[in-house]
């Protein structure tokens, strides 16, 4: 099989070959048929997150070296263990890279993505940056019946992540017009799944003139330059009612602040980014205004299941994508650092 191994931190990505595995126990082996590139990979390339105020939070005791990354992957069954169960040879799958310890407090009530101590694929062993990859059980498996396997890749995390911090909403989500900060590959899933999930719409606030853009086709009902001095009263203006939730997916110290600057009263910010950085808030405003500020963590398998299911039955997305050969990973991943990606690119091996 071909695969694509991080050696080291900071390191070029190369594509080398190694023997197929053969699937031994309850294990499952994909072909596979697209393969996301996050912006954690990113993370995972540098080997830190910066958690601002000078300090940063090292991914050495995370990572084990060669690492084959790729944590949005899908793909088709060409082999079983001998006791696999529950897929079948030849059909096509979302693979759940979000594999707990199940022993955990947060494994034993299926929030395997919240698990102390991860095996997640692609992060913890090997993912979906292979024209192969093996999977520990058939249980991770998510059938995608006839979506697009390469648009539908992105679901496992871009899609999840998304999913699960506007479910965080709750009842407003069905009412009020939002706010989404961010126009990059989780904000134009945003878009797309408010659009299935029926909601009245939403302002987009992105620095980017080509991803405002972006965002304006996926539907947003406006999108706005942060960099304005009045960007905070434009977001106002164009939403046309009352800030109640707003959804930071860059999770910088500029985003969070804008965010948390925009709520009004008894309003809820989910952050999801993980860009970096420490924002300063007022503490007195917390309980005047009777606001809430939220952290979501990717989402939940059964999460996943509901999300796959929810775009089979609505036929699709219209996601942005952006198929690349697997020898181009290394490109790839460049570009989506360099700000350079708009929608999301899928290695196709
Ligand atoms: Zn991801
Ligand atoms: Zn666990």
């Amino acid at each position: 099989m071909k695969c694509v191994h991080l050696q080291g931190f900071r390191s070029l990505l190369q594509l080398v070959e190694k023997p197929t595995p053969v699937p031994t126990g309850t294990e499952v082996l994909l072909k596979v048929l697209g393969a996301g590139v996050c912006h954690s990979d990113a993370h995972i390339w540098e080997g830190q997150y910066d958690l601002g105020g000078g300090r940063t939070m090292s991914m050495a005791e995370r990572i084990k070296f060669p690492l084959v990354m790729g944590h949005e992957t899908s793909g088709e069954v060409v082999g079983l263990g001998p006791q696999a169960q529950g897929v079948s040879l030849g059909s096509r799958y979302a693979v759940c890279s979000w594999i707990g310890c199940g022993d955990c407090r947060f494994c034993k009530i299926g929030d395997e993505h919240l698990c102390v101590a991860p095996r997640f694929l692609g992060v913890n062993r090997d993912g979906g940056y292979a024209d192969h990859i093996l999977v520990p059980d058939g249980r991770y498996l998510i059938d995608i019946g006839d979506l697009d396997p390469v648009a539908a890749a992105p679901l496992v995390c871009s899609g999840l992540t998304t999913y699960s911090a506007l479910k965080k909403a709750g009842p407003v989500l069905q009412q009020d017009r939002i706010v989404v900060i961010g126009a990059g590959g989780l904000g134009l899933m945003a878009l797309n799944l408010l659009r299935i999930l029926g909601v009245p719409g939403a302002v987009v606030v992105e620095p980017n003139a080509e991803k405002r853009q972006a965002a304006l086709e996926a539907g947003a009902l406006a999108a706005i330059d942060p960099g304005a001095t009045d960007a905070a009263q434009q977001v106002r203006n164009a939403l046309g009612n009352p800030v109640s939730f707003v959804l930071d997916l860059v999770g910088s110290a500029e985003s969070a602040s804008l965010g948390y600057e925009l709520l009004d009263r008894v309003g809820k910010m989910v952050v999801v980014g993980l860009f970096g950085g420490a924002m300063e808030l007022s503490v007195p405003l917390l309980p005047m205004r009777a606001v809430t500020l939220q952290g979501s963590y990717i989402g939940s398998p059964a999460e996943l299941r509901e999300l796959i299911e929810l775009v089979r039955k609505s036929g699709g997305l219209a996601v942005r994508v952006d198929r690349r050969p697997l020898a181009e990973a290394d490109q790839a991943l460049q570009d989506l650092r360099a700000g350079r990606v708009v929608g999301r690119v899928v290695l196709v091996p």
